[in-house]
């Protein structure tokens, strides 16, 4: 029987008897000594055997291509070519592996990023460790929005309810407790005392022990079924159908004239010779590598600035953002708050100091307040029993809102916390949080709203009158307009064990705490950038309307109006898209308005980004185009978005933005600056191919042989297209409205450019071959000369593909992987040309130097022809 089955048959205290525990935790050096025997809390998964990886790279249909090229070469007695041509395929092969395994490990190294936290119990004392560091006998304390993270014992529940789907694939949340199991539970196989591991709490509290860990999960154990760790992602996988399709298309038209060749009574030999030269000519071999290295590349970027992207194509989608709508607290304001304002008993008192230092006092009129006055007492104690956070030496542990209330209540002399019997937990939704003190006092706190719906009466210091809610509404409004946070706070006495929704009601109001939250100075600076980007923001808050709008200003964010949620829920659709086109700022939304409200945006063709942290968030984060979430969020929210914010700061989305354009226009430039070889070099042979029946020069022989053609691409793609990757990012590139997410890669500007620069190198390559075999050169020499020509029509086009619009005298000289790339390009084709043992490999045959007067001017057609488009198409723009 598995240890879970039967610790869920006995009681709490059977079950941490069995385990070795305790409520109060382990011992740290029993929990030492138990993590050597039972091991990290991981489940490794399974990978696949590196062999199998490396015979995994053999699977394609170039490697068929030159498989069967190597073959034909073989077959007729040219084992040079046999040679090289394999040798090429298994360097292929030995590139791809270890791309994959560069690409594996940064996704794994991203994972670390995102390592999950636990709270425990140790030696009686609360506190968060790494998730893999449990062992069983740890106690554990778990919120909403946490992923299980062992299997656990229940000891103690609060309206817990657990989604179990990523065990049972069932995605209606369970209710769980910690009862013993009765016989008909077993039965139906619901153990309902026992969380699992992998699980996601859903809804209200839980203290548990851990039972097992790792590996002796029930995770852990169907692991293997569950999870394998998967490299290729999504967009990844587009790149190879992309080259797959070119493949296919060009091995069919490869096929297609052969046959013609054949059938027209073309010598066979050359014939294949020609069809094979225009498969290997027309694959670009090189692309998907350098496009995943490009993509790798940025994430690693974006993760050093505290953006983590949990999948690559969501690079791609940041840079088409549209519409960022953001959260306000911590993420436009820095989450610091600081009460500066109580109003009690009908008087307003100010709060000196910042942050979360004890220093200051509270003061009426600028004098200190020694003796507190009674309403002034009861709403300090009520904040400091609400609450769930400790502040020590300026450190906070818990909510900043709640941190700032036992400040608050600290500096008015207020230190003693009640024990509590019972707590109604703080959600989003809610909007408040209610505890039941030992001593019989139900304590509340919350948005002003919710809390003024539950009181009855209001605390003077004269005793208790009926509310005057027209009056308090003024008080909250002033404080909410200075951009304060308020909140209100009342009690009441209860006889009762527990808090139930009913006990909520006939309260006494005790008055507001106002805090400030002072906006990130880089936000603002944020708001800036984007207003130039084209970009448009949203705040959409939990908060005040009126601190919402006061805070919008000093953001800089402009906005028509506030609209609030309650608001928003009694407006129909068509009047919400209608609010949509000025209004900037939503007030006391629920985590559903913000899903309504990205659905709508999307349905108007915005590309939207949208910030979460919340269990609730989830739905909308999945919606957004760019789900970002808190780094210090839940588990839920995390794994929803598409990007994790390390530093949960707004301008980080906005340095995402940034590096997400680049890195389009990036995979832009390497694209147009790889397809014209591919396109040039198949031009080579299929014009050389149509001028055979005019031109006896182009019937005899080829302008270039498949090895050379190889050797090209290869070479291209790895030291003159990788340099491309290292362009420095554009700074410029925010100044810019966002690019029209509709438009592919291919587009006009991509038939202009890689048309024009594949016409020129074919031009060139065929001019002067034929220029050399008709001034006599032997047809080798003359083959080197194109070869020659070829690779330096694509050196001098790369000064240029640097930039897509700017003329090459403008590009910045700065990118030092470019000069060594062209460096060593041109050593090597020297190397080619000119030594004795390699002519034999690239049938080449040196050329005299007279002829470099003819190669270097048609070298320079790729490079003119491209400035002279962005010439021209700079002056249409500027008309
Ligand atoms: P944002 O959505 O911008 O992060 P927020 O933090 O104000 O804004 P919530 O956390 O959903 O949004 O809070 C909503 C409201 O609930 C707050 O304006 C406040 O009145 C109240 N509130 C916030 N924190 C607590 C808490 N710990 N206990 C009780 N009430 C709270």
């Amino acid at each position: 029987m598995t240890p879970w089955k039967r610790i869920s048959e006995m009681d709490v205290e059977g079950a941490l008897d069995e385990l070795g525990t305790s409520p109060g935790g382990l011992k740290e050096a029993e929990a030492r000594d138990r993590l050597e025997i039972h091991g990290p809390n991981e489940i490794e998964f399974k990978k696949p055997h590196p062999i199998f990886r490396f015979m995994k790279q053999f699977q394609s249909l170039l490697v068929y291509v030159l498989l069967t090229v190597a073959i034909f070469t073989a077959f007729i007695g040219e084992w040079i070519d046999t040679a090289v041509i394999t040798g090429v395929v298994v360097l292929n092969a030995i590139i791809g592996f270890i791309q994959e395994g560069k690409a594996s490990e940064a996704i794994e190294s991203l994972q670390k990023f995102t390592e999950s936290y636990s709270t425990v119990i140790r030696e009686g004392r609360e506190m968060r460790i790494p998730s893999g560091l449990l062992v069983p006998g740890d106690i554990t304390v778990l919120g909403a929005g946490e992923r299980v993270p062992a299997d656990i014992r229940l000891i103690e529940s609060k309206n817990l309810h657990v989604d179990e789907s990523a065990l049972t694939g069932e995605s209606v949340p369970v209710e769980k407790d910690p009862s013993t199991l009765r016989e008909e539970d077993i039965l139906r196989g619901e153990f309902r005392n026992i969380l699992f591991s992998g699980t996601l709490i859903t809804e209200g509290r839980a203290l548990g022990a851990v039972i097992s860990t790792g590996r002796e999960t029930e995770l852990g154990r169907i692991a293997e079924r569950v999870k394998e760790v998967d490299v290729k992602t999504p967009l990844l996988e587009k790149i190879d159908e992309f080259s797959r399709t070119i493949t296919l298309a060009v091995v069919s038209l490869a096929a297609f004239n052969f046959i013609a060749a054949i059938l027209f009574g073309y010598d066979a030999v050359l014939s294949f010779l020609a069809s094979t030269s225009l498969a290997v000519a027309a694959i670009p071999e090189g692309l998907p590598a350098v496009l995943t290295v490009t993509l790798a590349l940025a994430v690693r970027t974006m993760a050093e600035r505290n953006a983590i992207v949990r999948n690559l194509p969501s690079v791609e989608t940041l840079g088409s953002v549209t519409v960022i709508c953001s959260d306000k607290t911590g993420t436009l304001t820095r989450n610091e708050m600081t009460v500066k304002s109580i109003y009690a008993g009908e008087v307003s008192y100010e709060v000196e100091g910042v942050g979360y230092s004890e220093d200051g006092y509270i003061t009426l009129n600028g004098s200190r307040i020694k003796e507190p006055p009674e309403p002034l007492l009861r709403i300090l104690k009520c904040g400091l029993n609400c609450n769930n956070a400790s502040v020590a030496d300026e450190r906070i542990h818990g909510d900043p809102t709640e941190a700032a209330l036992v400040v608050a209540a600290h500096k008015g002399g207020v230190r003693e916390r009640a024990r509590r019997v019972d707590e109604v937990p703080f959600d989003s939704t809610r909007k408040y949080m209610a505890v039941l003190t030992e001593d019989g006092l139900i304590q509340a706190k919350g948005s002003p709203e919710r809390i003024i719906g539950m009181c009855s009466h209001e605390l003077t210091e004269s005793g208790l009158k009926p509310l005057e809610k027209d009056e308090l509404k003024d008080r909250i409004h002033e404080m909410a307009s200075e951009g304060m946070r308020v909140l209100a706070f009342a009690e009441k006495r209860h006889s009762g064990t527990e808090i139930h929704d009913e006990d909520l009601t006939d309260m006494t109001l005790l008055g507001f705490q106002g805090m400030i939250d002072p906006p990130r100075p880089e936000a603002i600076e944020a708001v800036g950038k984007c207003k130039s980007a084209g970009i448009r923001i949203i705040m959409i808050t939990g908060d005040h309307a009126a601190t919402a709008g006061a805070v919008a200003a000093e953001l800089g964010i402009e906005t028509s109006r506030v609209l609030t949620g309650p608001e928003l829920s009694s407006m129909e659709t068509h009047e919400i898209t209608k609010s949509l086109d000025d209004c900037n700022v939503f007030a006391r939304v629920t985590p559903d308005h913000k899903y309504t409200i990205t659905e709508i945006l999307r349905e108007n063709g915005e590309i939207v980004a949208m910030t979460g942290d919340g269990v609730n968030d989830a739905p909308a984060l999945k919606m957004a185009d760019i789900g970002v979430a808190m780094g210090s969020g839940t588990e839920v929210a995390r794994e929803s978005a598409d990007m994790v914010l390390a530093d949960d700061n707004f301008a980080t989305i906005v340095a995402a933005v940034s590096e997400g354009r680049n890195v389009y226009e990036r995979i832009r430039r390497i694209i147009y600056y790889v397809l014209p070889t591919s396109g040039g070099q198949a031009l080579i042979i299929l014009l050389s191919f149509l001028l055979a029946p005019v031109s006896p020069t182009f019937s005899a022989s080829l302008p270039l042989l498949p090895l050379q053609i190889l050797w090209i691409n290869m070479f291209d793609g790895v030291f003159l297209a990788l340099p491309l990757v290292a362009e420095a990012s554009d700074e410029s590139v925010l100044e810019k409205p966002p690019r029209d997410p509709g438009t592919g890669i291919v587009d006009y500007t991509f038939i202009r450019k890689v048309g024009l620069v594949s016409a020129a190198m074919a031009i060139s390559g065929l001019a002067v071959f034929y220029i050399g075999v008709s001034r006599g050169l032997d047809v080798t020499v003359a083959r080197t000369v194109t070869f020659t020509t070829v690779i330096l029509v694509h050196v001098f086009y790369l000064l240029t593909a640097r930039s897509l619009d700017k003329s090459v005298l403008r590009i910045p000289p700065a990118n030092r992987w470019v000069a060594t790339g062209i460096i060593i390009t041109v050593t090597v084709t020297l190397f080619i040309v000119y030594v004795p043992g390699l002519e034999v490999i690239f049938r080449t045959s040196p050329f005299p130097s007279e002829w470099w007067g003819i190669i270097i001017p048609f070298s320079l057609t790729g490079l003119l022809s491209i400035e002279a488009e962005k010439y021209i198409m700079g002056r249409l723009k500027h008309e």
